[in-house]
């Protein structure tokens, strides 16, 4: 069947056709039949350059022979046991070598999980109620984190979905990207803050980058009001570098999520920090959490393997880092603003880099959507939304850089 005739089947039997939101493009999206490097092939038989990736986990690429043999090894041997298995301290020590505000981790199933239960541990830890988010930070779909943006650092969160209660945003305040003075204004008005919780660059709207110092000195205004800082680098950690944002940057938060890339394209999430707060965790501490499918041998396999590979190839952040460079340079002459990070980048149909959310959203959507279906129609497929990024990974060769080159400079 093809795409178009398996969308209206879906929708009949799915909400809106699909199992996450933002794949539901219009009129229709492709259905994907394979995938191999940085190719996908849809069920129409048509091939895209994919700059999706996933929306950031394959960062080797799709169908990863070093990460296929890992998992096809693994399934000879089962994949679930509901016992502890020999690659969770295996992960676990890679993980917390690799990053300074990991000395111990858990797994979980999902960044979302990750992030939910490292606000529950900072609450239970700090025996404070409120949370402080990023306007615009995204952190997985659970109830806390679903606070409308633009509701102001002042006054109480409100929900950014039906059916979440109003009490159980109303402990989530929000401030601007890039502004300590809003984050200290607020820790000086409440002093039952539990923990800060960010996305050390901001990927779920641009990418949108922290300007010099300002992580340093969220550590500091967190430090001096004793209030937990989370770094959630689902997207970071080990896209930017070996040990994420806090690396790059030099600053260690109290607590880490991590998801995505450490799951090498099976589900994963993770969240660690400071050993004083991790021993609160259950069955060591009074905070509960727990996953039947939590470390699960699949998962792990495929994360260590990426792991691994990743410590074996380290030059390839310095050549993602090169490409992304390039192609901003091709494109410097055009009216937008190419942000890009590593292998992370985006154009942004406004006139200079957006600073924080509200200026993110200040983009042009309309000239987005007509540039994404030019995209398309050359063989590119980037995430369908302005605020998505879009991520380049080890597959990707020269030719695709080029023809993603003359890609942008023929539809912007
Ligand atoms: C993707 C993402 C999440 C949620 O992860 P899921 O695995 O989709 O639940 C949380 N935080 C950030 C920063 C993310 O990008």
């Amino acid at each position: 069947m093809k795409s178009a005739d398996l969308f209206t089947r879906a929708q009949g039997l799915m909400p809106g056709g699909v199992s996450s939101p933002v794949r539901a493009i219009k009129p229709f999206p492709f259905y994907t039949a394979h995938a191999s490097g940085s190719r996908l092939t849809t069920v129409d038989g048509d091939e895209y350059i994919d700059c999706c990736m996933a929306y950031g986990p394959l960062i080797l690429g799709h169908a990863h022979p070093a990460i296929r043999d890992a998992i096809a090894l693994q399934l000879e041997k089962g994949w679930l046991y509901g016992t502890p298995v020999e690659l969770e301290p295996e992960m676990a020590a890679r993980i917390t070598a690799d990053h300074p505000g990991m000395d111990m981790v858990r797994f979980v199933s999902s960044g979302s999980e990750a992030t939910m239960a490292a606000i529950r541990l900072a609450r239970g830890y700090t025996q404070k109620k409120d949370i402080i988010k990023v306007e615009g930070g995204f952190h997985g779909a659970h109830d806390a984190v679903l606070v409308k943006a633009g509701s102001g650092a002042t006054t109480l969160g409100v929900p950014d979905s039906a059916g979440v209660l109003p009490a159980l945003t109303a402990h989530t305040r929000q401030v601007p990207f890039n502004d300590t003075e809003a984050l200290e204004a607020l820790l000086c008005a409440h002093d039952d803050v539990a923990a800060f919780i960010l996305e050390p660059v901001m990927g779920n709207i641009g990418p949108v980058l922290p300007e010099e110092g300002y992580l340093r000195e969220v550590r500091s205004i967190c430090s001096d009001h004793d209030t937990l800082l989370i770094f959630d680098e689902v997207i970071t950690g080990y896209r930017l570098g070996i040990g994420g944002a806090q690396v790059m940057y030099d600053v260690t938060p109290d607590l880490t999520t991590l998801g995505k890339i450490i799951g090498g394209g099976l589900p994963i999430g993770a969240f660690g920090g400071r050993r004083d707060i991790m021993e609160m965790v259950s069955p060591s501490g009074p905070v509960y959490q727990a996953g039947t499918f939590s470390g699960n041998p699949a998962s792990l396999a495929a994360g260590c393997a990426t792991l691994a590979w990743l410590h074996g190839h380290r030059d390839l952040y310095g050549r993602l880092e090169e490409s992304t460079r390039a192609l901003a340079e091709s494109v410097a002459s055009h009216g937008g603003s190419f942000v890009r990070h590593g292998s992370m980048f985006k154009f942004f149909f406004r006139s200079t880099p957006p600073r924080n959310y509200r200026e993110a959203k200040e983009s042009d959507t309309v000239a987005f959507t007509r540039f994404w279906g030019k995209m398309r129609s050359k063989g590119i497929f980037l995430p369908p939304s302005q605020f998505e990024t879009n991520f380049l990974s080890a597959a990707h060769t020269g030719s695709d850089l080029d023809e993603l080159t003359g890609a942008y400079l023929a539809c912007l």
